[in-house]
């Protein structure tokens, strides 16, 4: 820990420091006024110009245009050869043997979870720090999520604390790569093989990430993908599948397509279903828009990569801000956010809400992330259904009882402490990082007048 003359003497050459590099964006004075050094909350100059972060998703009409409009003209428009060509090139991009796009990522958990056998009446252990896709997909499928804590330090799932929720009827794990920092796979897969689990992998922000080289979404049975409007490979609407397994991806796209053998698509009426599937196609401008985006994906990637890296250094001497942590292995992350831990205390009890309030003023966009997803009422309202009172136990359903043993305290203190910035902050230039620590550290050394304001 540097002493705090030392973090101040930093400090206030990250000021000056931020407004030469900050240009024209700022009111630009050569020298640091003391009122430089309010916070924008109480009257000072803002650290940043809001309008000023790289704008999301992104679109050249000059290089994204020409397949999208050549589909548009062609009338072709629902599944054909572009979205072929679009999982063999996503599936290429991961090293996997095979990808199936699909309507979204949600429905690519649906899919990979059903045709991995998990089934009404499994038990499938999930995080409680991920998106509520991960486990609506659970329980689509009628199996019972079962959640594991996670590790504050990493925000993935707990490696440590998988055995002790391993039953009788446990049948799967779905680790979450969540804000696209990886999971800890090796561990995970150790502990699924000697359990005979299968592990399907929610990569849906984590587009490009690596263990020891290996993307990440082809380590366990399967891995699920989001191109969400948000997401690093944005399409507006979109998902995939990928695994090596041939007889898996049969299935899977037959799931998706009627239940039709693989291989028949549009139009292939009078073939006969194999089993019984649903619809979740994907359309061939939807495969033109992704072409063009991952186009992209590697170079943002390594720029998310190279800033993350930056700010995380410049901001993890402030008191009270404790940036993530990646396991030893990882040899790239995605950085779909960037999160840290505010510890308020070190800020003389500043709330985090107010933190926020006061590093929003500061034209630093920034938010507190997921609430605890294993305590929120539609998994009692799922539990009230006529099917699962049908597959499991009363003492199953009992919500009290389930809550207790779904009890996740360090994810209930993430949920309290995290700060979440967008992954398209990270596509800025050096400057707007240096930007974001000044921000953080003026609102460290006026905690006390913001806390005052605050009440
Ligand atoms: C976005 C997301 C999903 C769902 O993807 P959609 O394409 O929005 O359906 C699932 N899991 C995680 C972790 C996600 O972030």
């Amino acid at each position: 820990m540097p002493s705090r003359r030392d973090f101040l003497k930093q400090n206030s050459l990250a000021i000056a420091g931020a407004f030469v590099a900050g240009g024209s964006a700022v009111a630009a004075p050569t020298v640091v006024s003391s009122s430089a050094r309010v916070p924008a909350l109480l009257g000072g100059p803002s650290a940043w110009n809001k309008n000023r972060w790289p704008t999301w998703p992104r679109w050249n009409p000059e290089t994204d245009e020409k397949q999208l409009l050549e589909v548009m003209r062609s009338g072709v428009w629902s599944r054909a050869g572009v979205v072929t060509e679009f999982e063999k090139a996503w599936a290429s991009a991961l090293g996997a043997k095979r990808a199936l796009a699909v309507v979204n990522g949600t429905n690519a958990l649906v899919t990979a979870i059903a045709q991995l056998g998990i089934q009404a009446g499994d038990e499938v252990l999930v995080p409680p720090y991920t998106f509520i896709a991960t486990v609506s997909a659970v329980l689509t499928n009628g199996a019972l999520p079962v959640f594991v804590d996670i590790d504050p330090r990493t925000y993935q799932m707990d490696p440590a604390k998988i055995e002790a929720k391993i039953t009788p009827r446990t049948k799967a794990i779905i680790p979450v790569h969540i804000l696209g920092l990886p999971a800890d796979m090796n561990r995970i897969m150790a502990i699924a093989r000697k359990h005979k689990l299968v592990v399907i992998e929610d990569a849906c922000q984590a587009h490009l990430a690596e263990i020891d080289r290996k993307k990440v979404g082809t380590i366990g049975d399967a891995g699920c993908f989001s191109f969400q409007n948000s997401k690093n490979l944005p399409i507006g609407e979109g998902g995939a599948v990928v695994s090596n397994n041939d007889a898996f991806m049969d299935r899977c796209f037959s799931y998706t397509n009627f239940g039709y053998a693989y291989g028949n698509t549009v139009g292939s009426v009078g073939t006969g279903a194999v089993m019984q599937g649903t619809k979740l196609r994907f359309s061939e401008y939807q495969a033109a828009i992704g072409l063009a985006q991952l186009k992209r994906l590697d170079a943002e990637t390594t720029t998310r990569n190279e800033n993350a890296a930056y700010l995380k250094a410049k901001i993890k001497a402030i008191p009270g801000i404790v940036p993530y942590e990646l396991y030893p292995n990882v040899t790239r992350a995605a950085f779909h956010l960037f999160p840290f831990r505010y510890q308020a205390d070190a800020f003389k009890g500043l709330s985090r809400a107010d933190f926020l309030a006061a590093l929003t003023a500061e034209g630093v966009p920034c938010s507190s992330g997921y609430i605890p997803l294993n305590t929120q009422p539609f998994l009692k309202e799922t539990f009230r259904s006529k099917a699962f009172q049908h597959i499991y136990a009363r003492e199953s359903l009992n919500i009290d009882r389930y809550n207790e043993r779904n009890a996740c305290p360090e994810n209930e203190q993430l949920c309290r402490e995290a700060v979440w910035f967008t992954q398209n902050m990270l596509l800025a230039e050096r400057s707007d990082m240096e930007a974001i620590a000044s921000a953080i550290e003026k609102i460290y050394q006026n905690a006390e007048t913001l806390k005052k304001r605050a009440k």
